[in-house]
């Protein structure tokens, strides 16, 4: 992992680069191979648009993402996500065509072995190691160190990862006779074709140690299975999918520098508080008296285990989802010691039960209390009387609504209303304008 390099190479970065690191590399590489500034080299177009696409898709954290995880072939897939658009080079289809064109890629020899999906190797430094991690809101929260054994692939001590057995030398492999390549029918598509592929004998090489040759400590593999220590810091206010870089913890191969072990960030969704960057969301439930009269307890528990206190102000009445802001009370801000985001609490209101109903006199209840609403002025020409059936929002949700979660929480209110009878009244007004005509008017208006 990733599964693929050829981006990164292109742009001529480590797949480890930062954000700032890409559009650095992008934009030095891109001066140079800008069309306007090679006019008498027809292929500066092409390399121009091969940065290009690279560039949009890294740049993009979530197509660098899909890219890491699945290579072109998760880019070019359906619903992929290529957004945007807008005119220009789809990222993920030219390059499928680009390296589908050039034969595999720019010389990527064997990397693609039989059947072409194999994965690529990384050029320069040993295989990086991926490890998701799971973590709660707590953790991101508190910050956590982690303390694990890990298992690499190190250079056998023994041989100085040769192989060998004291100076004995690699005979060539008979399988390939030397070429570390044969022959293999491949299928592209509908066809088949005939390509290079690595020789599975010798590994590509093109030679192979005799049995009695082979180092006895790493049997001729040169690298040998080794545990080390480490600690994993996550630092507070981290985020979910961020990666935590053990530089080279990772396997080692002869000849080039040790891969890197890489921590990928998993957060859980908390039952509680939702995050959205340093800001926190909660829902607190009051009950009907404390909205009407007050409340002054604690309200929540927060994510360092603190009990947050809090009296509302006399006489406010507070109505379902209002939102409150505790300023300083959200995720503490990466790499920003004492600074922290903000809390918003938004508040539920539990109405009593048909139990509590019981026990008082409803007559005396019905007289306090404000009155039940009239029927609609002017009353529509036709009405239809529909019957009372509950149903579970949650499951509707789940059942009728490809637009997922973010239509629900973002947009459901505005939708239907919330029950706020001065937008209903206000709509009714609109109406009425319109019917004395209002040229010019858009059909929609904002209240
Ligand atoms: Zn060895
Ligand atoms: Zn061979």
């Amino acid at each position: 992992m990733p599964v693929e390099t050829e981006l990164y190479d292109v742009l001529g970065v480590s797949p480890n680069a930062t954000e700032s690191e890409i559009k650095k590399a992008y934009h030095q590489k891109a001066k140079e191979h800008h069309p306007d500034k090679n006019p008498n080299n027809p292929a500066a177009g092409e390399k121009f648009q091969e940065l290009l696409a690279a560039y949009e898709t890294l740049s993009d954290p979530q197509l660098r993402h899909i890219y890491d995880a699945h290579g072109l072939d998760g880019l070019a897939g359906p619903g992929a996500g290529m957004g945007g658009g807008g005119g220009g080079v789809d990222p993920g289809e030219f390059f499928a065509s680009f390296f589908a064109a050039s034969g595999g890629g720019m010389n990527f020899g064997f990397d693609f072995g039989p059947g072409g999906a194999g994965p690529s190797r990384r050029r320069g430094k040993g295989e990086d190691t991926v490890i998701p991690h799971d973590v709660t809101l707590d953790e991101l929260y508190n910050g956590k160190t982690l303390r694990l054994n890990l298992e690499k692939e190190a250079v056998c001590g023994t041989c100085k990862g040769s192989g060998a057995r004291g100076s004995a030398k690699p005979k060539e492999c008979s399988m390939c006779e030397g070429k570390g390549w044969t022959m293999a029918q491949m299928s592209a598509g509908s066809h088949l074709t005939t390509s290079r592929v690595a020789c599975s004998n010798c590994n590509g090489t093109g030679e192979k140690l005799r049995e009695k040759d082979r180092c006895k400590k790493c049997k001729g593999d040169k690298t040998v299975k080794e545990k080390n220590r480490h600690e994993v810091v996550i630092e507070p206010g981290m985020a979910d999918k961020q990666r935590i870089i053990l530089a080279g913890a990772g396997d080692e191969e002869p000849g080039t520098p040790a891969g890197d072990v890489i921590f990928v960030l998993r957060l859980a969704p908390h039952e509680a508080f939702e995050r959205s960057g340093s800001d926190l969301l909660t829902t607190v439930t009051i009950t009907l008296s404390e909205a009407l009269f007050g409340f002054s307890r604690i309200l929540i528990t927060h994510l360092d285990g603190r009990g947050i206190q809090m009296t509302s102000p006399p006489g406010k009445i507070i109505k379902h989802s209002d939102t409150i802001i505790l300023r300083g009370e959200g995720m503490p801000v990466y790499k920003k010691p004492g600074t922290k985001g903000d809390l918003y609490l938004t508040f539920t209101i539990e109405m009593p039960d048909e139990e509590w109903l019981k026990t008082v006199d409803k007559t005396t209840l019905l007289s306090l209390i404000p009155p039940k609403k009239a029927d609609i002025e002017p009353r529509p020409a036709v009405v239809s009387t529909a019957a009372f059936e509950e149903t579970d929002i949650e499951e509707v949700r789940e059942r009728y609504f490809p637009a997922g979660q973010d239509f629900f929480d973002r947009a459901f209110a505005s939708q239907f209303g919330e029950g706020d009878e001065d937008e209903w009244e206000d709509d009714e007004d609109d109406d009425e304008d319109d019917e004395y005509g209002a040229p010019g008017e858009p059909e929609c208006r904002q209240q």
